[in-house]
């Protein structure tokens, strides 16, 4: 048989960045700053300039930039995070690893993102049962493209929540014509290898227009540090970015443009080749997807599951994101207020993502077009 198509090819990748990767490596490993070197300071700058944000703290991964965020706000017991059921765990998580309580939001039933009016409902609920304070929400831009920020935004102020963005899965997206960054208080992103703009290793960064804020950020990912290095202000953690992985991250983004278009070029196949087999993604209005992932729906579980195994017999693989909502998994159940999220129950069972980046050839996406066709 030929060679399987990759999901992900950080190899061929590799192989494009070498020329400029090595040296850039090469320049680490001669300095040994390992930890805050120049390059970390370099990094920030670009990456603000990229999203066009005021202030960028690069830190240990997707995870701790949610988590430094929150703990910059004092968030903790008793207080309420809404966030949506339909998303990676580490949107959870943090919240819980606060003492705070995540309360599950549902989403979009065409674009996945979570649902403004729901997420006042949810509020609502919140304050009629009057056990805990809302204070944040999390919006989560899913699979490269933005949540509904305006609406999102609009609840937030009526309700006085802080609002973050969970961008891991987005960064380079945008809305209104303006890169993500900015659409929320703070921008969390993740440098997780297989993200967008990925690094060798974890990463992540936080983006806000608050001076305040960005000197928060610093001081708690260098365990609460004041002005001088032994002078503890506040309860931290350690949660920088490696100055390697900042290197790493400066070579990438100099084809991360190349990259994204490589990406929006192949969704554009897909939709035009898939669109009479599948529910293809609906594109989020007025905006440009990172492509993360391209996510289709199927009519039920065992038509997905006969999809999936057709491909893989065809040597396309395929993963589900994500086969069980937040408010199911076993850890976060007892959080839950035991509210139906009827669209993220059924979406769980019927999404199906297919292979999406940059180094997919023509051949590739042909391939994977005629299976999908073949196998429904
Ligand atoms: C990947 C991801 C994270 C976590 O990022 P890490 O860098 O892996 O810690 C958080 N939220 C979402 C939606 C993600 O996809």
């Amino acid at each position: 048989m030929t060679r399987p198509v990759p999901f992900l090819d950080l190899k061929a990748q590799q192989t494009r960045i070498a020329a400029d990767l090595r040296p850039r490596l090469e320049a680490v490993l001669a300095h040994c700053q390992f930890v805050l070197g120049p390059e970390v300071g370099e990094l920030e700058a670009r990456l603000a300039a990229f999203c066009g944000a005021a202030h960028c703290v690069t830190v240990s991964s997707g995870t701790d930039a949610l988590q430094i965020a929150l703990m910059a706000e004092g968030i903790g017991r008793g207080d309420a995070v809404f966030l949506p059921a339909f998303t990676y765990t580490a949107t959870a998580e943090v919240p819980l690893l606060l003492g705070a309580t995540p309360v599950f939001v549902d989403v979009d039933a065409s674009t996945f993102q979570i649902d403004p009016a729901q997420l006042a409902a949810r509020v609502a609920e919140v304050r009629r049962v009057g056990r805990l304070r809302p204070r944040a929400v999390i919006g989560v831009d899913l699979f490269g493209q933005p949540a509904d920020w305006l609406a999102i935004r609009a609840v937030a102020y009526a309700e006085g929540l802080f609002t973050l963005d969970d961008c891991a899965q987005s960064f380079g997206a945008s809305q209104h014509g303006v890169r993500l960054g900015r659409a929320a208080d703070a921008t969390a992103t993740s440098f997780f290898p297989s993200k967008p703009l990925g690094a060798y290793g974890d990463g992540g960064a936080l983006f806000t227009e608050s001076a305040e804020r960005a000197a928060l950020y610093r001081s708690l990912r260098t365990h609460g540090e004041g002005t001088t290095r032994y002078e503890v202000l506040r309860t931290g953690m350690n949660g920088r970015l490696d100055t390697l992985q900042a290197a790493v991250l400066l070579s990438k983004l100099t084809v991360f443009e190349e990259e994204l278009a490589a990406r929006a070029r192949i969704s554009d196949i897909y939709d035009a080749r898939l669109a009479n087999a599948v529910t293809v993604p609906t594109r989020v209005a007025d905006s440009v997807s990172a492509w993360a992932i391209y996510a289709v729906l199927l009519p039920d579980a065992a038509a997905r599951e006969r999809l999936q195994a057709g491909l893989r017999a065809a040597g396309v693989p395929t993963a589900i994101y994500y086969p069980r909502p937040l408010h199911l998994q076993p850890a976060y159940r007892d959080a839950h207020d035991g509210s139906a999220l009827p669209v993220s129950e059924d979406i769980s069972t019927r999404i199906l993502a297919l292979p999406i980046h940059p180094d997919l050839t023509d051949a590739d996406v042909d391939r994977i077009c005629t299976a999908v066709c073949a196998n429904i």
